[in-house]
């Protein structure tokens, strides 16, 4: 899943300038909706149009093609915007077990009792879409080589969540589909809940993906890693590089 935080981003704004201005601002770069709008088809058709293009993509980096390709959702189930929660931007949800991805075209209903309701955005002039696009194909098919190859993460721990999301991240990054800069901790925290799914994922799986991609998403799905070894994940690594050049 993608979320972000849309306060912080807007708040900085709205504190400096009246809505009506923002309002104004943005629309050279930005599409911006009111709550009663939930859609909007030109988002739609250009996700869609790029939609065969992206999975190629997503397919010759991690070097496996999808067994099903996930269909495309611009709507979230009433259940998925619960569990997306309140105050968060959703921009992007894949189920784990599923084909079939959701990618936001407008409205994001969970800001309704926000003081932003009547302001949501999407980025249409960044590259977002397409980050967006590659993070959740990659959760899909990350999900269909594990069920391929027998193994697999789960998806309800907190380390479940940092290697999912790290692996996600590695591929937006490395697709070249982000500004996002990623400093990784050093140390590391002592505790799995300081860390970050995102940014301290992408940290940890980093080491293995940079050496071999593909070997060592299979490795990062095979041989989870548990709190210990994200936290200290020298043996980890060490274990992967043997195997690996025991491949090689
Ligand atoms: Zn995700």
């Amino acid at each position: 899943m993608i979320s972000q935080q849309v306060e912080k981003g807007l708040y900085k704004t709205a504190v400096a300038l009246p809505v009506g201005f923002i309002l104004a601002n943005v629309t050279e770069t930005m599409l911006v909706y009111d709550a009663h709008t939930s859609r909007k088809p030109e988002i739609e058709n250009s996700i869609t149009q790029d939609y065969p293009t992206e999975i190629q993509e997503v397919e010759t980096f991690w070097g496996y093609r999808f067994k099903t390709v996930p269909t495309l959702r611009f709507e979230l189930t009433s259940q998925e915007r619960d569990y997306a929660g309140q105050g968060k931007l959703t921009l992007g949800m894949h189920h784990f077990g599923q084909d079939e991805i959701y990618i936001a075209s407008g409205v994001i209903p969970s800001l309704e009792d926000s003081l932003l309701e009547k302001i949501e955005l999407w980025f249409v002039d960044s590259l977002e879409p397409k980050t967006v696009l590659r993070h959740e194909l990659t959760h899909s098919l990350v999900d269909q080589i594990g069920d391929g190859v027998n193994c697999g993460i789960g998806s309800g721990e907190k380390r479940d969540h940092i290697i999912q999301e790290g692996i996600a991240t590695y591929a937006e990054i490395a697709l070249g589909s982000t500004q996002r800069e990623i400093h990784c901790q050093n140390p590391l925290p002592e505790t799995i809940e300081e860390l970050g799914d995102y940014n301290d994922g992408y940290c940890f799986v980093k080491t293995l993906l940079d050496l071999n991609r593909i070997q060592g998403m299979v490795y990062l799905l095979c041989r989870p890693a548990s709190e210990k070894d994200i936290l200290q994940p020298e043996k980890y690594y060490a274990d992967f590089r043997r195997d690996n050049e025991m491949r090689q």
